[in-house]
């Protein structure tokens, strides 16, 4: 029986192990590429290898991303007799906003937060697209509300996920019909232990971080799963180019000091 492939990258924590967990339950292959390698031999052991490939790769190295899709062809062809993709979700990255002061950011630093999320987003597209193009399927980048809006100090993680939005919008045009190409903006979310929807009522976080949510919390990586399935599902099917926040409506409330 064909099961959908989905291809995560990032996908052995946080947001990216959520996704990966959601698409599995819900009767996907997935690929998962990441490159902490104790977070992806933890996550190897969770599901069996003929469901999960999981690969410690950095996203950022045009050969390591080479290898990995060779190696991804491999195993779809012996579990699944093709090499079409249903879905590539973008979401390697360094997680952290805070690059520092402008005058002190040294260009070697810069590059972390382009090429962790920009140039991995790039490679890994390229790398997929011939087997989207097979399946008509879909492209998900995760992006961030800092590349709409910021905090100071910031400049490479919003300059790189601004990029990822203007790549998410001409990848629709250019692969449009055969591919679908959205982005996520997530807001605050709460990647620790205090992510599993059973704990929601009592998170580690100050009344002040949940209150100034209109949704009255922060986000889990749940949230932001939900968000990519759908994307990726045909009731999405009129939805390309854009993005989506998912920031309890932070991003939409009006701030002045009172
Ligand atoms: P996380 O640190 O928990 O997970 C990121 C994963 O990406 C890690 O497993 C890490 O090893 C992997 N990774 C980083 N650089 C990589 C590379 N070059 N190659 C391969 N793997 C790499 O972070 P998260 O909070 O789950 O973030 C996931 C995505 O969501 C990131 O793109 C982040 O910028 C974005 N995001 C997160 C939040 C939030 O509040 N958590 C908000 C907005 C956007």
């Amino acid at each position: 029986m064909t099961h959908p492939l989905a291809i995560i990258t990032g996908g052995a924590q946080g947001i990216g192990r959520a996704t990966t967990e959601l698409l599995l339950k819900e009767g996907w292959r997935v690929a998962a590429l990441d490159r902490d390698a104790e977070a992806v031999a933890e996550l190897d052991e969770t599901h069996p290898a003929a469901t999960l490939l999981t690969m410690v790769v950095d996203v950022s190295d045009e050969l390591q991303v080479k290898e990995a899709f060779f190696h991804l062809s491999d195993w779809q062809l012996e579990n699944d007799q093709s090499t079409g993709v249903d879905l590539l979700v973008n979401n390697a990255g360094v997680a952290d906003p805070v690059c520092g002061p402008i005058e002190e950011l040294a260009l070697a630093d810069w590059r972390i937060w382009q090429e962790s999320h920009l140039t991995g987003a790039f490679l890994c597209t390229r790398a997929a697209v011939p087997g989207l193009r097979q399946r008509r399927g879909a492209i998900v980048n995760i992006a961030s509300t800092r590349a709409l809006q910021s905090e100071p100090h910031c400049e490479s993680y919003a300059a790189a996920k601004g990029g990822l939005l203007s790549m998410t919008h001409a990848l629709a045009v250019s692969l449009g019909p055969d591919i679908r190409v959205n982005a996520i903006c997530p807001g605050w979310i709460e990647t620790g232990p205090w992510q599993k929807a059973s704990q929601r009522n009592t998170p580690a976080h100050r009344a002040i971080d949940r209150d100034q949510h209109p949704v009255g919390r922060v986000g889990e990586p749940a949230d932001v799963a939900a968000t990519v399935a759908f994307l990726a599902s045909d009731k999405a099917g009129f939805i390309t180019g854009q993005h989506i926040s998912v920031d309890g409506g932070m991003s939409k409330k009006m701030i002045y000091a009172e």
